[in-house]
Formats: structure tokens, C-alpha cells, sequence
């Protein structure tokens, strides 16, 4: 169920805009509003999950679903020429900010190792 509180699920349900790269039933690709490198993409289930422990067995097949999505707006901005990185936050340790699940993809300059 969507929570009303949650900025992603507002913005899925469309009560919020965003700018969508990508759109199917179960997935969601948005342009993020504060990018931090030149392509800065998040790759977000349409179910309201928390955070990446959470997932229970049942959802699993999302995690792979999320992978070929990325896969698919990858290839169409055609990102793996140079490069891209893929980034999964879960818990304030982590910095997450917003608690519904979403994947990263940054691309378009040169990464560092290890992230701050
Ligand atoms: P995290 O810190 O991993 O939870 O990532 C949350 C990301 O969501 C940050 O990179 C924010 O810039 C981004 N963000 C916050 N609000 C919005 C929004 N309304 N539309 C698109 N991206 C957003
Ligand atoms: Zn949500």
C-alpha cells in the first residue's frame, strides 16, 4: 500500500511530479532532483518497501526486476561506454534519506573509491 507520507509513493501515485526516465507496472526510474553527478538516476519499486533489509522473500523477484531496468535505461542512454555505478543506501549509517527502497545510477564523470 502506498504511504501518503512517503515522497516516493506520492510521486508514483502522481500526487507529486517528478521526472520519469522509465515507467512499467512494478518499477519506476526518476531523474533526481539534487543529482550528484551529470546522469543521476533512481530505480524505485512502485510497492512501498522501507529500505533494502526489509524486503521479504516473497518481493525478491523486484531486486531482479530493478536489475533489468537499470539494464534496459542503460543501454538507452548508453551509460556503459564509460561507466556507471550502482548505489544502495539502507540505514542512517548509510546517509539514506528517504525510506522507500531506490537504487542509484551515477555516470558521467569519473567516480572515486572508497565512497565518502
Ligand atoms: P538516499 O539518500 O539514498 O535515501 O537518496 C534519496 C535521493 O532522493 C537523494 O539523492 C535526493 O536528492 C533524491 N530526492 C529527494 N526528493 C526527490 C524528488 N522529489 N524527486 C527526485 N529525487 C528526489
Ligand atoms: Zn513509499
Amino acid at each position: 500500500l502506498p504511504d501518503n507520507d512517503c515522497i516516493f509513493c506520492n510521486i508514483i501515485e502522481k500526487n507529486k511530479s517528478g521526472k520519469t526516465e522509465y515507467e512499467d507496472d512494478e518499477v519506476v526510474v526518476l531523474w533526481d532532483i539534487n543529482p550528484q553527478a551529470p546522469v543521476h538516476l533512481l530505480v524505485i519499486p512502485k510497492m512501498h518497501i522501507a529500505r533494502l533489509s526489509e524486503f521479504s522473500e516473497k518481493d525478491l523477484h523486484l531486486l531482479t526486476k530493478m536489475m533489468s531496468v537499470t539494464q534496459k535505461v542503460v543501454k538507452r542512454l548508453k551509460l556503459s561506454d564509460k561507466g556507471f555505478r550502482l548505489v544502495i543506501n539502507d540505514g542512517h549509517d548509510s546517509g539514506q534519506s528517504i525510506f522507500h527502497v531506490h537504487m542509484h545510477i551515477l555516470s558521467g564523470r569519473r567516480m572515486t573509491w572508497p565512497p565518502g
